[in-house]
């Protein structure tokens, strides 16, 4: 297994792994039986729990680049069981220095540490990027009233006017840029690395579980879009494949560094 940093050209991926989650299979996967994922499950034993759930992963990513600190999600949160700032300590990210906090979109394993028990911001010194998108549907009244997290977590930063809101392929440094993955969300966003001739991808939640990597289909029943998220999932997943490019998954086991590779006509997640 790949240790928790890897480096792209001159940019350095710290793994930042908040918590693992585990969810019923058929509240998670409504249009699936649970048997589909069963032929998957001697190559990936980390994504199965037992029980009728499968195991999934609240993944968050510093990159340093151009020295900045940007900090790509903020996990669960401490109510439900989340250890990112300890990560962030423990693999030499302080949360005060991180410069750019970027959202690949607003989801509540995404945001949950943005605030601090006195409802300061955790990260003191960042700015926080929002996809326009996901600020347009989730800020609306009555999608606020349903996601009670957006009132806890994201609402706070804009009064504290720490937001800027993005939208396309827009450059965070010069070695990273947004790419917009819409369907999962409407502003969902992955984020591109390319550095001294090197490239990878943090794709946020184009996919859950590393069977849909093949399954690009298999589709869970959270995503806003889905005719949209399957296209995106299977136009990104096929041009990854044909780059063979490091590809990092927010929900994949731990550190979810790996490269979408074909091995007897299946597409499979290769963890490094
Ligand atoms: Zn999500």
């Amino acid at each position: 297994m790949a240790g928790a940093k890897v480096t792209v050209g001159n940019v350095e991926i710290v793994s930042l792994l908040d918590t693992p989650m585990e969810f019923p299979w058929a509240a998670f996967f409504p249009n699936n039986r649970q048997q589909d994922f069963d032929p998957y499950k001697d190559r990936y034993p980390g994504s199965y729990a037992g029980d009728g759930k499968f195991r999934t992963y609240a993944h968050c990513y510093a990159l340093r680049s151009d020295g900045k600190t940007v900090l790509v999600d903020t996990g669960i949160g401490p109510g439900m069981g989340g250890r990112l700032l300890e990560e962030m300590n423990s693999k030499g990210v302080p949360p005060d220095s991180v410069d750019i906090v970027i959202f690949t979109h607003l989801h509540p394993d995404h945001v949950g540490w943005n605030r601090t028990a006195d409802n300061a911001p955790t990260f003191s010194n960042a700015r926080y990027w929002i996809p326009q998108g996901d600020w347009d549907f989730f800020t609306k009244p009555e999608v606020v009233s349903q996601n009670p997290h957006i009132g806890a977590a994201v609402l706070p930063l804009k009064e504290d006017g720490l937001i800027d809101l993005f939208s396309g392929e827009k450059a965070i440094t010069p070695e990273l840029t947004t790419y917009p993955t819409p369907g999962h969300t409407p502003g969902h966003t992955s984020i591109m690395v390319s550095s001294a001739g090197e490239r990878a991808i943090i794709t946020g939640d184009l996919a859950h579980h590393p069977a849909q990597v093949d399954h690009t289909e298999w589709r869970p029943g959270v995503d806003s879009d889905p005719a949209q998220a399957v296209e995106t999932r299977s136009k990104v997943f096929d041009q990854l494949e044909a780059d063979g490019l490091l590809t990092v998954f927010c929900h994949f086991p731990d550190p979810g560094f790996g490269k979408l590779v074909r091995l007897e006509g299946k597409r499979v997640w290769q963890a490094l």
